[in-house]
């Protein structure tokens, strides 16, 4: 088993590079290192330096924008050097801890890596750490970028040990990196790649996912011959995924005799380790995989036996307008510099097939490049993380693309609003508030009614209701059974809203004995009902750690004026016929079609909301009748400022 392992270490494209890989980073204090995916970048470097032995002066840290792949190549690395995992070789991810005193091969979120450097702004446990998938431009990379380069100059400047530097990326364009990094080295790793043929569609398609699906029962019926060659499918988030894979197994049953069977796998970055594992798997005879993915598998994951590619041309990411707050989760069009990585999936063992879900003249019109995301992000999160590190000139700091400044105004604006940050005329200065913000992995607002739960008495309560709207959905609501669904869910109904529900569910769940058949019976997501209790358990433990008492109280009224605390600029008003404005924007907004309020007669006059997503309108996707009376009690500065009409009028 070792020597086979060993075999296809030795195999893969970088190998050939091996020596001159680590005379480089060895005597460059900065490195970016350029390959195709597959390559074998993210599994062999650290590897590569660790077995040189300069892990022997510190750890090796790879930062990857995604846990599911931080976890799965963590995963795979420990198997490669035969140790078990949280031993040399670990992982660490928000909620998820799993390193141990000889780890030496540090596998991590960005965000993750971002937040130590809160308690360590000099990363000093680090001797090396790598940037991966540097081309997605994550806003946690970006702010990275800085936090490091600042950290080698001044342990540079005061002769502490060498922070060495290696940048990763699957795109070729890396003369920003370079320039950024003062003229870093670049080194070329070869990669294999065979042909890929692209079809794209005739028309427009105006539902993506049908479209998906018709392709690969289509692939799947047509192809007969004895080639076994695996689908990979990009889709935009868990749900869509969950949709297709549910319609999928469904029309499996349908399936002549004489076709090869059809094993659907999922591939979210909310899914749990072991199922994640079951991507890189062999089918079993005679079956292919097909497999349908977030965006997790254009760089990040490297599956083995895919030779069809179905791109949806979406993806999930984020968007911002800070002149009105807005902070949304947006499907929108991928980059082309995507569409080319996505492609590129098909053709790594053979010739492949890529059909794109849109016509040829819709992906000449999509942008080149990914925009980065901190051009398009809420910074509120970063801007405290940089003030916590005692990063205080946040204009000077140095971006490698600078964040529009209204974003950054608007970001510190917010962080004021909070009571998270003091500004006395041309600094910044953290308040105790904002410091023990910064110590939950949370967002600046879900931290901060996390807080305000202190002085509302109800610390246990908040624990709970911010770890529920910490995962995806703890509703389980299949596609063709969405009335069966509200039906078994009925009950839980609460008329104050869908944050009173999600407790009153959580309750149940709590006292319930046998948790997978409960939460089938009520429709309700066992997996991610079961994550949220080891973020509850992680949330109490910061708790502690700062000297909050756990107190609790279960009034409703209570729960949603501490909510307001963190919210209180997400409410909106019902002007007409379920139509909503924002209070702070005037901005049109609609309950979601998921919301127990949806269909509440007459819609409630005043919500507040705790998410927002757009797809064909702005839907609120959390949300919960409020009394605009409590904002003045709640946020008397800012409710005198901007209140409404009717607000005045009662
Ligand atoms: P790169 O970072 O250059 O894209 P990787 O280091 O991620 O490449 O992958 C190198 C090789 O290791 C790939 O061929 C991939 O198939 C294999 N590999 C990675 N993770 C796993 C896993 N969990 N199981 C099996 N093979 C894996
Ligand atoms: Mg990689």
């Amino acid at each position: 088993m070792a020597s086979s392992m060993e075999a296809q270490r030795k195999s893969l494209p970088i190998y050939s590079a091996r020596d001159r890989l680590i005379r480089e980073i060895k005597t460059n204090p900065c490195c970016i290192v350029v390959g195709e995916t597959g390559s074998g970048k993210t599994t062999q470097i650290p590897q590569y330096l660790h077995e040189t032995g300069l892990s022997k002066k510190g750890l090796i840290g790879i930062t990857q924008p995604r846990r599911v792949a931080a976890i799965s190549i963590a995963t795979r690395v420990a198997k490669e050097q035969s140790v078990s995992l949280g031993a040399e070789v670990g992982y660490a991810v928000r909620f998820e801890d799993c390193t141990g005193p000889s780890t030496k091969i540090k596998y991590q979120t960005d965000g993750l890596l971002l937040r130590e450097a809160i308690q360590d702004p000099l990363l000093s446990r680090y001797l090396v750490v790598i940037l991966d998938e540097a081309h997605e431009r994550t806003v946690h990379t970006d702010v990275l970028f800085g936090v490091i380069k600042g950290a080698q100059k001044e342990r540079r400047e005061r002769h502490i040990k060498l922070l060495r530097i290696v940048i990763m990326s699957a795109t070729l364009d890396t003369s920003s990196y370079s320039n950024y990094f003062n003229n870093a080295k670049v080194l070329y790793i070869q990669g294999r790649q065979y042909h890929v043929n692209v079809y794209y569609t005739l028309k427009p398609q105006s539902d993506y996912i049908h479209s998906a699906i018709t392709t690969v029962l289509q692939l799947h019926g047509e192809e007969e011959s004895g080639e076994n060659g695996d689908i990979l499918v990009f889709l935009t988030g868990q749900d869509e995924i969950e949709s297709m894979l549910h319609t999928l197994i469904q029309c499996k049953s349908l399936f002549p005799s004489h076709w090869k069977d059809m094993m659907v796998l999922p591939l979210f970055s909310a899914l749990p380790s072991a199922q994640q594992q079951k991507v890189f798997q062999k089918p079993p005879p005679n079956t292919r995989k097909v497999i349908l993915s977030t965006n997790i598998a254009e760089t990040s994951l490297t599956l083995s036996g895919v030779k069809y590619v179905i791109d949806t041309g979406m993806v999930k990411g984020r968007g911002y307008n800070p002149l009105m707050g807005l902070d949304l989760l947006l499907v929108q069009p991928i980059s082309k510099a995507q569409a080319r990585q996505r492609l590129g999936r098909a053709g790594r063992e053979s010739e492949g097939y890529c059909y794109r879900l849109y016509t040829e003249e819709s992906f000449l019109q999509l942008e080149e490049n990914t925009v980065p995301e901190i051009q398009r992000c809420n910074l509120s999160s970063v801007l405290l993380q940089l003030l916590a590190m005692g990063i205080k000139d946040i204009l000077s700091f140095e971006f490698m693309d600078q964040p529009p400044e209204e974003s950054l105004i608007a970001a510190l604006e917010e962080l004021v609003l909070l009571k998270a940050v003091n500004k006395e005329e041309e600094t910044l200065e953290l308040t105790p508030l904002g410091k023990r913000m910064s110590s939950f992995p949370l967002s600046p607002s879900l931290s901060s009614c996390l807080l305000a739960s202190v002085d509302y008495d109800c610390v246990v309560e908040l624990v709970t209701l911010v770890s529920l709207l910490s995962v995806d959905t703890v509703l389980y609501t299949p596609t063709d059974g969405r009335e069966k669904a509200d039906l078994a869910r009925m009950k839980f109904f609460c008329p104050e809203g869908d944050h009173l529900m999600l407790m009153k569910i959580h309750k149940a769940y709590q006292t319930s004995n046998e948790k997978k058949s409960w939460c089938h019976d009520n429709y309700i997501h066992a997996r991610n009902m079961s994550t949220v209790q080891d973020i509850r358990k992680q949330l109490k433990e910061i708790c502690r750690q700062n000297s909050l008492q756990l107190t609790s109280n279960n009034d409703g009224e209570r729960l949603r004026k501490t909510l307001l605390c963190g919210f209180f600029r997400n409410v909106a008003e019902h002007v007409r016929d379920g139509k909503y404005l924002t209070v702070l924007s005037r901005q049109e907004v609609f309950i979601h079609p998921s919301s127990c309020l949806f269909s509440v007669t007459p819609p409630p006059p005043f919500v507040m909301y705790t998410e927002l997503v757009h797809t064909t309108k702005c839907y609120m996707r959390m949300v919960s009748v409020i009394d605009p009376k409590w904002l003045f009690e709640i946020a008397p500065n800012y409710f005198h400022k901007t209140m409404t009409t009717n607000m005045i009028q009662d």
